[in-house]
């Protein structure tokens, strides 16, 4: 332990000098940011979260983050761990006070292990997913998360990621052998949180609770992790529902028939694809811009078998004209993947394009989506007139990304109370009346607190705190 210790209440005010000075002279000098543009752009989020960094460290190895993190505890500067700053809730980016220190866990990729017969990898928190899954290629094997983002393993696992393949492989935490973590009090050593097996009933599943926790319980420093095979062969298509109503029918008839076959069903309203269209002329169109259905259904089919035992596009071609005469389809498109691929992963740039995007990351049981999009557009429409709603997501897992799109210059001042009654009107709807989640994959932080603190029930916000608690009983994180 270097210096001093702050009292057990947190109240010592920081001495950002004195662990500037501590950090110099423990840490090599490429470890230690102090730049303030490189550390104005760290402090600034993928897309919410601005605030100012005292300054950043980079550690390359454990060793170097644990002796960072004692110091920065010793002179009681809270740490904020990130990865690659991906997270959209504001919580991978400091306050502006300006007293926060950033721990950049972008260098630490000092371990990658695959074990083959155990079809798992253990590697650091500072690998990016597309690195991982490049190292992994030639085994045959993948991480099977996939989101149009590049997140860190260890921001992947803080925040759970879900994605466009959860209806296949499930999010984050189901792929989470174990982990190792630097708890938030820094006292502690690493703790080893399982280890590779895949069964194990041996204590409580603490690595689930650290599993979309945030920061909240300490910094991720390793983690091993369930693999796939990689798909040899894989069939898409973009269909149109028969009717709204029976959205989910049509979502239900595509899992009985083609069980793990499925690897994705996403939906993406017409408007959502008009603006990606104009914002990206040279997407390719599944249907005639003019024909897209209100909403469509991009499906995908993948499976490690070769075309020789089976014919993937044969199997959704025949199962979709299947559901074509029972009336469930009105139009489909078949196979061109990367081309479908490129429009749904298209689709939050083009709304940012088309105007100021109030987004909404929400779930609901399957069965009350169409309810849900049918009200929730009601409310737009009355509290914002004018503004467009253009949704998508993973609908397969009864997630959306509701985002309403105000097509003019960011809202007046005025209208944020509007829109504060919008998303309370939203919230409500979703939480309160259909029992799913204000926050179906992005985590709680800053932009989602207010939410958490109106929709969890007290005694179990108490249990959540006792937990954190536990686990953070001298020094605060960020
Ligand atoms: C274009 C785009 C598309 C996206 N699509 C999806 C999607 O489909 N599904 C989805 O779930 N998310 C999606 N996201 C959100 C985001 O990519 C994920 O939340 C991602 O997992 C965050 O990882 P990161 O490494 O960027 O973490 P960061 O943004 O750096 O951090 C996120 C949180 O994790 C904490 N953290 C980071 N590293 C560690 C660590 N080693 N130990 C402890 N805490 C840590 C941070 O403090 C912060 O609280 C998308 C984002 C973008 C920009």
């Amino acid at each position: 332990m270097t210096g001093k210790t702050p009292p057990a209440d947190g109240t010592a005010p920081p001495d950002i000098a004195a662990a500037l000075k501590a950090l110099q002279d423990a840490l090599p000098g490429d470890a230690l940011v102090t730049d303030p543009d490189e550390c104005a752009r760290a402090a600034q989020g993928a897309r919410y979260g601005d605030g100012k960094a005292a300054f950043m460290v980079r550690p390359a190895t454990t060793a170097q983050l644990v002796s960072a993190t004692r110091i920065c505890r010793a002179h009681a500067v809270p740490v904020l761990p990130q990865g690659a700053n991906t997270g959209l809730v504001g919580d991978s980016t400091p306050d502006a006070s300006g007293t926060q220190a950033i721990v950049s866990l972008e260098r630490l990729t000092e371990v990658f292990r695959v074990d083959l017969p155990n079809r798992s990898v253990t590697v650091s928190a500072g690998f990016r997913l597309s690195e991982l899954n490049r190292r992994l290629e030639p085994h045959g094997l993948t991480f099977p998360i996939d989101l149009g983002a590049d997140p860190s393993v260890g921001g992947m696992i803080a925040t759970n990621t879900g994605g466009s393949r959860f209806i296949r492989y499930g999010d984050v935490r189901a792929n989470l052998l174990a982990l190792k973590l630097l708890p938030v009090n820094g006292q502690s050593d690493l703790l080893e949180l399982s280890s590779a097996v895949r069964k194990d009933n041996s204590g409580l599943a603490l690595k689930h609770l650290v599993a979309g926790s945030g920061h909240r319980l300490g910094i991720i420093t390793e983690a091993t992790l369930n693999l796939d095979y990689l798909p040899s062969q894989s069939a898409t298509a973009m269909i149109a529902p028969a009717a709204e109503e029976t959205l989910i029918d049509l979502v239900g008839a595509l899992e009985r028939r083609y069980g793990h076959l499925l690897t994705a069903v996403e939906a993406i309203s017409a408007p959502a694809f008009a603006f990606a269209k104009s914002h990206l002329p040279e997407l390719a169109s599944p249907f005639h811009p003019e024909a897209f259905p209100p909403l469509a259904l991009l499906v995908e089919l993948s499976s490690s078998l070769g075309a020789e035992d089976l014919n993937l596009q044969s199997c959704l071609e025949t199962g979709l004209a299947d559901m074509y005469e029972k009336g469930l389809i009105e139009n489909g498109v078949m196979g061109r993947g990367n081309d479908f691929w490129a429009v749904r992963h298209a689709l939050t740039e083009g709304a940012r394009a088309a105007g100021y995007v109030i987004g909404f990351d929400i779930s609901v049981p399957r069965g009350a989506i169409t309810e849900f999009r049918r009200r929730a557009k009601g409310f737009v429409e009355q509290g914002l007139p004018g503004a467009i709603v253009a949704d998508f997501g993973h609908i397969g897992d009864g997630g959306l990304h509701f985002n309403v799109v105000c097509p003019f210059e960011r809202p007046a001042e005025r209208d944020q109370e509007t829109i504060k009654s919008l998303r309370r009107e939203i919230y409500d709807l979703v939480v309160l009346e259909f029992h799913g989640s204000f926050s179906a994959e992005h985590g709680i932080g800053p932009s989602n607190m207010e939410y958490f603190h109106s929709y969890k029930a007290e005694p179990v916000k108490r249990l959540e705190d006792d937990i954190t608690r536990l686990f953070s009983q001298e020094y605060p994180f960020a």
